[in-house]
């Protein structure tokens, strides 16, 4: 073997590095960090784009100004992290028809009381009924009503695919409060993970010098037993510890990418495929001049189609980088699918379509454009997990339960917070401090042990 170790933690996403932190702080300090990819962040990622930092997942800290303080946004504070108020709930006022007229405010707001009063209506009926549980998380994922004009269907796709706050109370907001910040830093949102890792591993001007930090390292097997787990890893490399954290993503753990021996138990895989993984995409598109309206309120606007989610959700980046002249447009579940198996030039093709449509026919055309592939990111296999609105709690606990000496982490793994950068970090928190205790309890029979021998 390559090396033998108390804990393995597999991933270097804001959980792992967050579990793994909490490990040397409590004294354990032979660990390995197996990565799939050539750098830490996973699903926190920029990357340059139109001479500005763009982010490719995670680009808000979402829950701020509450009663608690959100971790992420004190790590934010730590790092001197360049932020941006955001709030989208005006893209309602916002939303553009083909022909390019924008809805009266008071067409909209109906709309959208409709919408909302019939996502509540259609969840109080599945309260009542919460013995179907298949059924129910089936159908809370689906929209509850059918919306049938562009301007219901862009509404549901906002509501849904967006703001499910305003139908039922989400617990980020709840507990940490209801501003966002856009992240608009050169360093990228991936400077918080940096901060946290140059913690406990070796660093030096910014690169992270540390052997137990290995990137480009693909796990595909867990061997486990009573007595350890044997992990191997792509390029053939074997390593053995004590215990695992795996904190690869939910989509992971449903493709074939790692194998266990011997194999999961039904009740964890059941869980994992019950687990819904949103997709996610944010495409970026680079001007050579600027042609939307800008000012208060109008950073997010909306294109109503007869296709649900067809290029619907549109932020202009003059806030976050003025003068970028960088639009972005969000695109979830099939249609990011359908964008990823296509060229980007035909993706640009029908985001041009889309914008002459809203702007006329003589806005001129992106020079440049950013496609993220989140769905076929063999490490990803999606953007985030997505729990039915009225699951039982029972799947995140049974995701999240250890299986013999294999612990489980990940945004995933947080019943409160789960698809959000503070839920993968305060989920690596809790699976290292559990990890902790049990490496502390067999150190310490180990030790009775020997004394009696
Ligand atoms: P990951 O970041 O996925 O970390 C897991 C790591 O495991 C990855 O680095 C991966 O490469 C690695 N890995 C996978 N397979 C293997 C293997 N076989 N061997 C070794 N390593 C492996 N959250 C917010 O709070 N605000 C937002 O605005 C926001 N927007 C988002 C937008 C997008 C497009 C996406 C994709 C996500 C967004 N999120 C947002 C969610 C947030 O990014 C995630 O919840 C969080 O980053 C997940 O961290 P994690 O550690 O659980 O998983």
């Amino acid at each position: 073997p390559c090396s033998r170790s108390s804990v393995i933690i597999i991933g270097a996403g804001v959980s792992g590095i967050s579990a793994a932190k909490t490990l040397a702080e409590n004294g354990i300090e032979d660990i390995v960090i197996l990565e799939a990819s050539d750098r830490i962040g996973g699903r926190v990622r920029n990357e340059k784009f139109g001479g500005v930092s763009v982010e490719l997942g995670a680009g808000w800290i979402a829950g701020v100004g509450g009663k608690e303080s959100n971790p992420v946004w004190e790590l934010a504070a730590k790092s001197g992290l360049r932020t941006c108020f955001s709030d989208y709930s005006n893209a309602r006022y916002n939303i553009y028809d083909r022909s390019g007229k924008i809805f009266p405010s008071g067409v909209a707001a109906d709309s959208y009381k409709k919408a909302v009063d019939s996502a509540i209506a259609k969840l109080k009926n599945l309260e009542v009924d919460n013995s179907k549980v298949g059924e129910v998380m089936k159908a809370a994922t689906e929209p509850p009503s059918s919306p049938k004009t562009p301007i219901e269907l862009a509404i549901d796709f906002i509501l849904h695919d967006f703001e499910m706050a305003e139908v039922e109370p989400i617990s980020t907001y709840v507990d940490f409060g209801e501003r966002e910040f856009l992240v608009a830093d050169e360093r990228g949102y991936v400077c918080l993970l940096y901060k946290m890792a140059e913690e406990f591993l070796c660093s030096s001007g910014g690169k992270i010098l540390d052997s137990r930090l290995q990137l480009n390292k693909v796990v595909r097997e867990l061997q486990h037993s009573r007595n350890g787990v044997t992990v191997k890893t792509e390029d053939g490399c074997v390593y053995e510890a004590n215990y695992v954290i795996l904190s690869v993503s939910v989509g992971v753990l449903q493709s074939d990418l790692i194998s266990f021996e011997p194999p999961l138990p039904r009740w964890k895989t059941e869980a994992i495929e019950k687990c819904d993984v949103m997709v996610y995409t944010k495409i970026f598109l680079k001007f050579p001049h600027k042609f939307w309206p800008s000012g208060p309120e109008k950073e997010f606007f909306i294109y109503a189609h007869e296709r649900r989610g067809y290029y619907t959700f549109w932020q202009h980046m003059d806030n976050a980088y003025p003068g970028s002249n960088i639009l972005v447009v969000t695109l979830t579940n099939g249609e990011s699918q359908r964008v990823e198996a296509q060229s980007d030039e035909e993706t640009m093709k029908e985001a041009m379509e889309v914008l002459r449509d809203m702007f006329g026919p003589n806005i001129p055309t992106a020079t440049d454009i950013l496609v993220p592939r989140w769905w076929n990111n063999r490490f990803q296999r999606g953007s985030y997990s997505n729990y039915p609105i009225i699951s039982n709690n029972q799947v995140v606990s049974s995701i999240r339960a250890p299986v013999g000496r294999i612990f489980f982490t990940g945004e995933h793994t947080s019943e409160k917070f789960n698809g959000y950068v503070h839920g993968g970090y305060l989920a690596g928190i809790d699976t290292g401090k559990v990890v902790v205790e049990k490496v502390m309890k067999e150190k310490e029979r180990n030790s009775e042990s020997q004394n009696f021998l």
